[in-house]
């Protein structure tokens, strides 16, 4: 049997308990339909077929999630780190034994290439086992002097919170979210994409075999409009940790303003990649073309502007144009497939919208521009052509809104005040690449772009301490190591006096 065969066979296997029962949601330590008893029909993108009936959560479903959120909260909290620290780091194990079954399921779910989805299970455990490690110290803060008084500062969590996720890799975006909440003591009332349901399911089953107790982790299933509302709403939730759209994260923050929520968004961006003449072409050439093409172009820093300078342009342009022609469309669970179906049909329309776009803001297509048909995938699925646009320039909306899929953007400049102009002249600011040999001016780029992230002669790379998250219209404060807890927790001072200082004494005059 081959590979590709083999994959199929055991997706369906742990497809079929999807198919055969609806996809409930979690909460306080059960399983449980909607309270409507509604359900809608999850599709996969490799031909549009339904894979099973998810509940269709409704108000009410929040309200019991963030009670039993709400109800769970003193004792986890309380717990002491290295308890909760033991509990995730066994839920990292219990991930890694079922790592073939997320990347799989999660490939059908949402037809990111296996290739990278192995990928998946890894990384989720490794959040786990990262936030794991700093749970016994999350509550530590500083000691401020000050010559007649001595300040300490203390963390606690600040209560049961609510985690939105996308479908673009909702696997790691969850665990990236929920494993800091739970290590700083927090419970969790999780709302999973809609289009993309199933490993939010696997892990809640995780949750459970873990040992959390029940109520500290719950989900609920629905759509955005109706259970991800009502959850940035409920007054027992003080934060809110989303990741998705900048509208939709607008809504958010208006929708959760009358409870004052703390939020973090990571939102969209259009992130440049700028490689300059004296860059090494080859790698650079790599990098380009991994971080657009990669995970289907559905990446948040996904460099979908090229900058290109204008010595190298021409050599650089043909070699990128003969690496897209050979990008493998497919199947996600074939091995040899870069390039997979996007997620839904209304967002395989959005993106081949900007084909026209393209066309009639007068850029050249210069590879695909159409949808992909061929023998090897479904005629149904939701395929379409990697796509390179030439000739453009940073007034095109092709440059200036997020497509969110195989398409790249190549825009020529002259000089470095030109690249950081152009690289600027973006309402988003998530990541921006840039490729030099010259270290001076790697250092003025990185005090000039406007960006949370920056990375020199290189592809994304995360490091899990480091700060991760946009500004402008990509998002609203940082993930990664203390950061995170910095969201999830409140910081108390406390002011001790030595008993030195002079108290202010009023009324002692009569
Ligand atoms: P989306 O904003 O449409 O949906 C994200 C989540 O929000 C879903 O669970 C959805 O149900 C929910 N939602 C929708 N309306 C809501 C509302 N009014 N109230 C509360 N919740 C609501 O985003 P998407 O299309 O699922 O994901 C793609 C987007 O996510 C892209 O813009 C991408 O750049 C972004 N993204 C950003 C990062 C990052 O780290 N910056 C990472 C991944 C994806």
């Amino acid at each position: 049997m081959s590979e590709f065969a083999s994959n199929l066979s055991l997706a369906e296997n742990y497809l079929k308990r999807f198919r055969e029962n609806t996809t409930t949601h979690f909460i306080n330590g059960q399983w449980s339909g909607a309270e409507s008893m509604e359900t809608f029909d999850n599709y996969t993108p490799v031909d549009n077929s339904s894979i099973g009936q998810v509940a269709r959560g409704t108000a009410a479903d929040i309200d019991s999630a963030c009670q039993a959120a709400k109800e769970a909260f003193p004792a986890w909290s309380n717990m002491p780190g290295a308890e909760r620290k033991k509990i995730l780091h066994h839920f990292a194990d219990l991930i890694v034994t079922r790592a073939e079954e997320i990347a799989l399921v999660e490939s059908m779910d949402c037809g990111q290439p296996l290739r990278f989805m192995r990928q998946a299970a890894v990384r989720g455990a490794a959040n786990f086992r990262f936030f794991a490690d700093k749970a016994p110290e999350a509550r530590n803060g500083q000691a401020l002097y000050q010559p007649e008084h001595s300040n300490l500062t203390i963390r606690t969590p600040i209560g049961p919170v609510g985690v939105i996720t996308p479908w673009n890799t909702p696997f790691m975006l969850s665990t990236w979210k929920i494993a800091p909440a739970l290590a700083a003591g927090c419970t969790v009332v999780h709302k999973p994409a809609e289009f993309s349901p199933l490993t939010a399911a696997i892990l809640a089953e995780v949750s459970r075999e873990a040992g959390l107790p029940d109520g500290v982790w719950n989900m609920v299933n629905g759509f955005g409009e109706v259970v991800g509302k009502r959850l940035t709403e409920h007054p027992d939730i003080k934060a809110i940790a989303f990741v998705g759209e900048s509208q939709t994260g607008a809504h958010i923050m208006s929708q959760g303003a009358a409870t004052l929520k703390r939020t973090h968004f990571e939102l969209g961006g259009k992130n440049p990649v700028i490689v300059f003449d004296d860059a090494d072409f080859d790698r650079a050439l790599d990098a380009v073309v991994f971080m657009i093409y990669s995970l289907n172009g559905q990446r948040c820093t996904s460099s979908s502007r090229l900058l290109i300078q204008a010595g190298i342009r021409d050599r650089f342009i043909a070699a990128l144009e003969q690496r897209v022609k050979n990008l493998k469309v497919g199947h996600p669970l074939d091995p040899a497939t870069e390039v997979g179906p996007l997620i839904h049909t209304s967002h395989c329309e959005k993106v081949m919208s900007y084909m026209d776009i393209a066309r009639q803001d007068g850029a050249r297509t210069a590879v695909g521009g159409n949808r992909y048909q061929d023998d090897n995938v479904s005629a149904n699925g939701n395929y379409v052509q990697p796509t390179l646009f030439t000739d453009a320039n940073n007034d095109m909306r092709i440059a200036r809104e997020e497509i969110f899929g195989p398409v790249l953007t190549a825009i020529s400049f002259d000089s470095e005040e030109q690249a950081i102009q152009i690289a600027n002249d973006s309402p988003y600011g998530l990541a921006a690449y840039a490729w030099t040999s010259d270290q001076g001016r790697a250092l003025r780029l990185a005090h000039h772009i406007e960006t949370g992230m920056l990375w020199i002669n290189s592809e994304n790379n995360r490091n899990l301490p480091s700060p991760f998250g946009g500004i402008k219209m990509s998002g609203i404060g940082r993930d990664g190591g203390d950061y995170s807890f910095d969201f999830y927790m409140e910081t108390k001072n406390v002011c001790m006096a030595h008993g030195t200082h002079k108290v202010p004494q009023l009324g002692k005059t009569s």
